[in-house]
């Protein structure tokens, strides 16, 4: 128990956060609340509740009286002001009306108790503009050496998670949420649709919902969204996530551009799949990592027949659909580590890691029968044709430790053409 005002001040002199501060009060007094009044939001704040904003005509008239008055009585509850310069800047809520003795060692203890209270809100937003600064700093540092959107995303997410606590905080890029991984507010979805380039932020009329648009060389590329139940944003946390998503927007544009650089170097426009020089690349690393590993790898070599008719009897871009059918269909039957180039113009090679040549051949049969089976509507293309239908010629191999494993998957895919085409050799 404390008894004497020395003890209250060297206790008030050690805590450092408002929780602290409570725990030192309600030694003495039977504390419910510590009310602060916030200009940025014209309203009294819950200091002990972090920041939980009141909403209470009743509190509302008793801050007005303490303006005038140091201690006012309620029905059960009692309410003593807190100071700053002779100006009220919050008061303390009791759960009950404060004996004679007890109020002597308030009007004593209060100045000390104002300061101290002043002092860790001072601290609290000075801690704000520290972390906001490292936010900016580790943004800076990513934009300089992270290209991987999915990689970036997070990373920003969680800033801004950090920076605006109290808040719900949402990413968006092209209209599609990114971060976190729901959002169950459909809300929030109509509002982005409102957003365009040339957007500034936006403020739900209650304040609770910001929209803070993505915006770099003059494209709209997503918004950050920040979602709250009681805090609305203030003016300094706007100032803010402006900055942020600024800075946020030039790094996903670059991440952007990254990957689209990166899918022409290494993929193929029309397929999607590996083109012929990366193809190669993953050939030997496929080789080498077999080899190394002593583990079986095989391969299959695919080519569309008569493709050439396909093209002179429907043209080239009814060519092009097949071809790309084709691709999606040979996706669609391979494991996520199973590797797909293409090798000529109509021709696919597929790796197939940790695969026997029994294995293979199933998987072969498999896509063989796949193309057969499917019905490929060129109406687009064709008005007056609906569905034409493919097949392919297969050849597979597995490597055996010579520099002829592709060659020998070519040389099966001959054979099977040669046999009458539409299988596997
Ligand atoms: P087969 O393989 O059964 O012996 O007969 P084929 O008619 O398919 O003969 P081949 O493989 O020699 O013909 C390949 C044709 O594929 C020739 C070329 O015009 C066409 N081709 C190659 N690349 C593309 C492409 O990107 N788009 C289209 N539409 N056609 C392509
Ligand atoms: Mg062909
Ligand atoms: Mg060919």
């Amino acid at each position: 128990m404390i008894d004497n005002l020395k003890q209250i001040f060297s206790f008030l002199d050690n805590s450092s956060n408002a929780n602290d501060i409570r725990a030192v009060l309600e030694e003495v007094f039977p504390i419910s609340a510590i009310y602060i009044y916030d200009s940025t939001t014209e309203s009294l704040r819950d200091f002990s509740k972090n920041w939980l904003f009141i909403k209470s005509k009743e509190i509302d008239d008793v801050f007005e009286k303490l303006k005038s008055e140091k201690y006012v009585k309620g029905k059960t509850k009692s309410y003593y002001a807190l100071y700053n310069n002779e100006q009220t800047i919050g008061m303390l809520e009791f759960s009950e009306h404060l004996h004679s003795k007890l109020l002597e060692f308030l009007e004593l203890a209060i100045f000390c108790i104002s300061l101290k209270i002043q002092n860790i809100i001072l601290s609290e937003r000075m801690q704000k503009n520290i972390d906001f600064h490292d936010s900016m700093k580790n943004i800076a540092k990513i934009i300089e050496t992270q290209y991987e959107i999915n990689y970036i995303v997070p990373i920003i997410g969680e800033m801004i998670d950090k920076f605006v606590s109290d808040h719900l905080v949402y990413i968006f890029v092209n209209n599609e949420l990114v971060w976190p991984s729901a959002c169950n507010d459909a809300k929030i979805f109509e509002l982005i649709k409102c957003l365009n380039n040339k957007s500034e932020y936006i403020l739900t009329p209650d304040k609770k919902i910001g929209l803070f648009p993505l915006i770099s060389e003059n494209k709209l590329l997503g918004c950050i969204v920040t979602k709250s139940t009681d805090n609305v944003l203030s003016e300094k946390e706007i100032e803010y996530l402006e900055q942020l998503s600024s800075q946020a927007a030039t790094t996903i544009n670059r991440a952007n551009v990254y990957a689209e650089i990166l899918k022409h170097a290494t993929l193929d426009a029309l397929t999607g799949f590996y083109n012929r020089r990366q193809l190669e690349e993953r050939i030997k690393q496929e080789i080498s990592s077999a080899k190394r590993q002593k583990r079986n790898l095989c391969a299959i070599m695919i080519d569309i027949d008569f493709f050439k008719s396909v093209n002179d009897t429907y043209g080239h871009a009814a060519g092009d659909l097949v071809l790309k059918t084709v691709s999606k269909i040979i996706k669609s039957q391979l494991r996520d580590y199973d590797i797909a180039g293409r090798y000529g113009g109509e021709e696919f090679l597929i790796l197939l890691p940790y695969t026997k040549i029994d294995e293979a051949k199933m998987v072969a049969e498999r896509l063989r029968s796949a193309v057969e089976n499917k019905k490929i509507d060129i109406s687009k293309i064709c008005p007056d044709k609906k569905d034409i239908s493919v097949t392919i010629s297969l050849g597979v191999s597995q490597y055996q430790n010579d520099n002829n494993f592709v060659t020998n998957a070519d040389k099966a895919l001959y054979q099977a053409k040669e046999s009458g085409r539409n299988r596997v050799v």
